[in-house]
């Protein structure tokens, strides 16, 4: 078990006063043999190994960490990195309809998935269709079609005597006519890849050209995953990864692997049979779960809390001095994501009551950070340090890359403008306050 042997492997790591280049290298050294017993594949093994020991080793260490600590934290962090960093998207249309076609082998999950991301989006207010173009086993266009009607999702079949480029095509038509904006594609599979399975999917995608193709991959099946995913990858090309059965006991290697060998992202993890169990891929959740709960986790924790603690200080000084960017901004609100709820954070403020908290509220809900967020997302570098560069020609560009209308933009410009000017005067408040010896804001 993966998370046992690295548990072991920490274990030699803690109730040391300093960790020698020999204690890492020894620790790294279970922890490769732990990721290979896992099912990731030998190369990608070795360049993460490579990666957390250049980072470890000769690091300054921090002084609110111990080394064993530091060590950890870096694994946590290269794990997350190799599973893609952040959470990834999905891609809509510019004009809708979005059509996403989901492939992958027989067995994989394709069909069930169809129905729990039409689920899923329609709770985003999303309008699906889904499409049975699995036209090789009547009973894959029933199975869908029962799926359908279970979720009252509008199922697109054109029984199994049509191609499925014209089912394709047909359900576009439909989509549009009839005002659904997702459309999801369901295909065949085959036992294997062969020849005849790649050529359909490809006609497919050049009558069609999908938004998304979305691979789906059983994690329970392991190294075949990967190969499967690099071969789609190379032979269709792929834009994402659905991962299923992550439910069971499947080693989370698999997720790695196939996310480091396609450089694809991992959009969504099946989580089960019924069709609720679609989430979100979250490269920290399934991180922490490879390093295993309890002990290990609790630690990162700390460690997380402490590397934190020292960023706020480093954010409070830029606060102070007014050199707070958006990069800054989109940091904070993602450290803030961390502490849950926030109105119970809001109402345990002094000085926040009655109609503040209600408009704070209302500026900070979830459904607004997650739009802030994506704009600052879209932005450059350059953009989110020196916002005043950010022209109307640059703002469509925002807008349309994060799916948001220029209005939004300009919104949250002059939101960011008015909050740093708040900061200006907070900080020079809290001057005087000091000179008068006074309270600490
Ligand atoms: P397809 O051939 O790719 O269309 O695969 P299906 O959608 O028919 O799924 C094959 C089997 O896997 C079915 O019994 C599903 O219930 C099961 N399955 C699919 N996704 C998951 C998942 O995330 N967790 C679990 N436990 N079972 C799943
Ligand atoms: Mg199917």
């Amino acid at each position: 078990n993966l998370s046992e042997r690295l548990q072991a492997a920490f274990k030699r790591l803690r109730g040391k006063g300093k960790v020698t280049e020999e204690d890492v290298s020894e620790v790294m050294r279970e922890i490769r043999v732990a990721l290979l017993e896992a099912d990731v594949s030998y190369k990608v093994v070795k360049d993460f190994i490579k990666k957390v020991k250049e980072r470890a080793v000769g690091q300054e260490v921090l002084a609110s960490l111990t080394p064993a600590q530091q060590v950890i934290k870096i694994v946590h962090e290269e794990l997350i990195e190799l599973l893609g960093g952040i959470q990834s998207r999905l891609t809509t249309a510019p004009k809708p309809p979005t059509v996403i076609m989901l492939v992958g082998l027989q067995g994989a999950g394709k069909t069930t998935s169809a129905g729990k991301l039409a689920n899923l989006l329609r709770k985003q207010g999303k309008k699906p269709l889904l499409v049975a173009a699995d036209i090789y086993r009547p009973a894959a266009v029933k199975q869908l079609q029962v799926l359908g009607e279970q979720l009252q999702i509008p199922v697109f079949a054109m029984g199994t005597s049509v191609s499925a480029v014209n089912i394709a095509k047909g359900a576009l038509e439909y989509a549009a006519s009839h005002g659904r904006d997702m459309v999801i594609i369901d295909t065949a599979g085959r036992l294997h890849i062969n020849e005849e399975l790649m050529q359909e999917l490809q006609d497919i995608k050049a009558a069609i050209k999908p938004h998304e193709i979305l691979l789906v991959v059983d994690a329970m099946t392991g190294q075949t995953a990967v190969e499967v995913a690099e071969t789609f990858n190379a032979q269709l090309g792929i834009d994402g990864v659905i991962m299923t059965k992550l439910d069971g006991d499947a080693k989370g290697g698999a997720a790695l692997s196939v996310r480091a060998v396609t450089g694809k992202p991992i959009k969504f993890a099946g989580m089960g049979e019924k069709l609720d169990a679609l989430e979100p891929f979250y490269p920290d959740r399934l991180a922490s779960r490879i390093l295993g709960m309890g002990d290990v986790l609790s630690l990162i924790e700390k460690a997380q809390a402490a590397f934190d603690q020292a960023e706020a200080e480093k954010l409070q000084e830029k606060m102070r001095k007014a050199e707070f960017t958006l990069e800054d901004f989109l940091n904070q609100m993602q450290q803030m994501k961390k502490l849950g709820p926030l109105e119970n954070i809001l109402s345990m403020l002094p000085g926040i009551g009655g109609k503040e908290l209600k408009e704070l509220q209302k500026q900070i809900n979830p459904k607004e950070m997650a739009r802030v967020e994506a704009i600052i997302l879209s932005m450059t570098p350059q953009e989110r340090a020196k916002p005043e560069i950010i022209d109307s020609s640059r703002k469509k560009r925002i807008a349309r890359g994060s799916g948001t209308r220029v209005q939004d933009v300009n919104k949250l410009l002059e939101q960011f403008k008015q909050a740093k000017a708040m900061m200006k005067q907070f900080a020079q408040l809290e001057k005087k306050m000091k000179k008068k010896g006074g309270i600490k804001l």
